[in-house]
């Protein structure tokens, strides 16, 4: 992974997208293309080409990008997300469609195509899903057939059907994942190739802006140097290889989607009088639908930090970070959206306002690249087998830092996020004594208080970073430390209640008698959960006067 951008490359790129966005994408724009069900592709070819050459960032350096690192990425794809997710896919599309080049690919097919990307901004997509074959792509049908010549192998002929692929009717180039002799491969074929054809575009939910299309295959000829890596059977290790990163930028997207109609909950709140004041006067409007979201996403963004740096110093896969990054960030971001259709009443019900738009937009976070049961499973299975492997001491010592860390930096929850932590272990320990991960359900929902655990712990280390003057100068910046130091606080709260309240809900839910469960309990410890729900309305004031950017007041009217 390369160094990535220079602060201030990272910076005018995100106000050149919001400068594009509000000459090219404004409001009106964007309800037109959602209600005509359009994709807007003299727009994304602008986006991804001349115009504002987003799709350079993408490309390593070698081939004519900018070679963008991981956080620059999430910045630049969270930005774009705000804008449009719809349009947003369209963009994205061709950074996924190229992947598998990229991490597969041999240097003259690297060079090839990614260069075609940079200088031609050409458009891909990514042909993986198919009819029978989504979450479980080893269930994959799509074919490629060896096609010799005097005993020499020169090509592949591939057959098969493809299902909901982005830019699918639009792109210039597809790799598409077929079963070859030696297992699953990855081929590049372009637009015109002859027996490639796709369906008309998909009438969605939302991202309506997006062009999604099956395609078809029929006997599609490809030289042998459009297999990528050269040798057959690395398709699905390839598509693997980069869920740290892909999962990443969708996580990204959830951001960009969630604050998108957070931003407009706040700034109508402000203006809306109801019962003789603003509606960002009343605390059970402003504790309900704005600053419990706001911890949420902000929770996710912190561990998206943390993935894409890890990633931007050289680690390889994460996949599970990248899926717990996605989990929290586009869960919290569909709870977000939802929120903030509440928030505006019968106006957010309605078109105009756009947070009806978002809601649906955002929806598709969940479900595209890995669904959110899928994401569960991911992180609960690895995180089970660190649980097996540390015998019980993975969560413990995660535990022991974060109390180190709060006897240094008392403010941000890391005592709160310890007890969350240690209240995991216990579960875990429990389902493991009575083999409760036998139920799928149990497994799924272990996954979750992994999720919200993790990224409470991660999210105290960024408030005391922030407290310290260490965040990374691209990190966001929105707020200052104490405003931060809440959130995490009130994240960390939400999570050991999880931890410990859903945790023993389902290690009883499970059981058929109270054996052990007593002992559990104990090890559970919720009343010091509940304890440490101390001062959580307090902080909740203190994140809505930052958002509101207004003095600490005199309670409010229950009115
Ligand atoms: C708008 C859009 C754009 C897309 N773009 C692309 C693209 O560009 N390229 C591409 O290749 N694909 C693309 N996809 C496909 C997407 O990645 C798949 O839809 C997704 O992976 C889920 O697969 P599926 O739809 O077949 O659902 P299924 O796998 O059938 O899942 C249905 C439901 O069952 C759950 N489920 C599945 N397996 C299990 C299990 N073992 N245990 C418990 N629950 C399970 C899922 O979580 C989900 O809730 C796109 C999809 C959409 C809708």
């Amino acid at each position: 992974m390369a160094a990535g951008l220079d602060q201030a490359t990272l910076s005018e790129t995100i106000h050149a997208l919001r400068e594009f966005a509000a000459r090219r994408l404004p409001d009106q724009k964007l309800i037109e293309l959602d209600t005509q069900d359009e994709f807007p592709e003299a727009i994304v070819r602008e986006m991804c080409g001349a115009g504002l050459g987003i799709q350079l960032f993408f490309i390593p350096e070698a081939y004519g990008g900018m070679g963008a690192g991981a956080f620059d990425l999430y910045r630049i794809c969270e930005q774009m997300a705000r804008i449009d997710i719809g349009i947003a896919t369209g963009v994205l599309a061709t950074f996924l469609g190229s992947d598998p080049i990229r991490v597969g690919g041999t240097e003259a097919q690297k060079r090839r195509w990614m260069t075609k990307i940079a200088e031609e901004g050409a458009l891909m997509a990514y042909g993986a899903t198919e009819p029978a074959a989504g979450s479980d792509l080893g269930a994959l049908r799509s074919v490629a057939v060896p096609v010799s010549q005097d005993g020499q192998l020169v090509g592949y002929k591939l057959s098969g059907a493809k299902q909901w692929i982005s830019n699918g009717g639009v792109a210039d180039v597809y790799t598409i994942l077929a079963q070859a002799p030696g297992g699953p491969s990855w081929f590049v074929v372009e637009r015109d190739a002859p027996g490639l054809g796709h369906g008309k575009p998909e009438d969605k939910h939302g991202i309506r802006a997006s062009n999604t299309a099956a395609l078809s295959l029929d006997e599609v000829y490809v030289d042998a140097d459009r297999l990528i890596g050269g040798s057959e059977g690395k398709g699905l290790l390839q598509a693997q290889a980069v869920f740290g990163y892909t999962r990443l930028m969708v996580a990204a997207f959830g951001l960009g989607g969630g604050w998108a109609a957070l931003d407009r909950a706040i700034a109508y709140s402000t203006t809306r009088i109801q019962a003789g004041g603003p509606l960002s006067e009343k605390q059970g409007y402003t504790h309900k639908l704005i600053v419990p979201h706001v911890a949420r996403l902000e929770a996710s963004r912190a561990f998206m930090e943390y993935v894409a740096e890890r990633l931007d110093a050289g680690e390889e896969g994460l996949t599970t970070e990248g899926a717990i990054a996605k989990y929290l960030a586009t869960e919290s971001a569909n709870r977000a959206a939802d929120a903030s259709i509440q928030a505006l009443g019968g106006y957010g019900y309605t078109k105009e306002y756009m947070v009806e738009k978002v809601k649906r937009d955002v929806r598709i976070t969940t479900i595209y690249e890995g669904t959110s049961e899928i994401m569960e499973m991911t992180i609960s299975r690895d995180r089970w087998q660190l649980h097996l492997k540390t015998r019980g001491r993975h969560y413990q010592d995660e535990a022991q830092k974060l109390l180190a860390l709060h006897a240094t930096h008392p403010q941000v929850g890391a005592d709160i996020a310890a007890l969350g932590l240690r209240a995991l272990a216990a579960v875990l320990e429990h389902a493991r004594v009575c083999r409760l991960t036998r139920h799928q359900h149990i497994l799924l929902r272990l996954g979750e208080l992994c999720v919200h655990a993790e990224c409470a712990a991660v999210f105290c280390q960024r408030a005391a970073r922030a407290a310290d003057g260490t965040l990374a100068e691209k990190a966001d910046h929105r707020f200052a430390p104490p405003a931060l130091a809440a959130l995490a606080r009130i994240f960390a709260r939400e999570a050991a209640e999880l931890a410990g309240g859903a945790g023993l809900r389902w290690m009883w839910a499970a059981s058929s008698s109270s054996a052990d469960l007593l002992t559990l309990e104990a090890g559970v410890a919720l009343p010091a959960i509940h304890r440490a729900q101390l001062g959580l309305l307090a902080d909740m004031d203190l994140v809505a006067n930052t958002l509101y950017d207004r003095a600490p007041a005199a309670p409010a009217s229950p009115l």
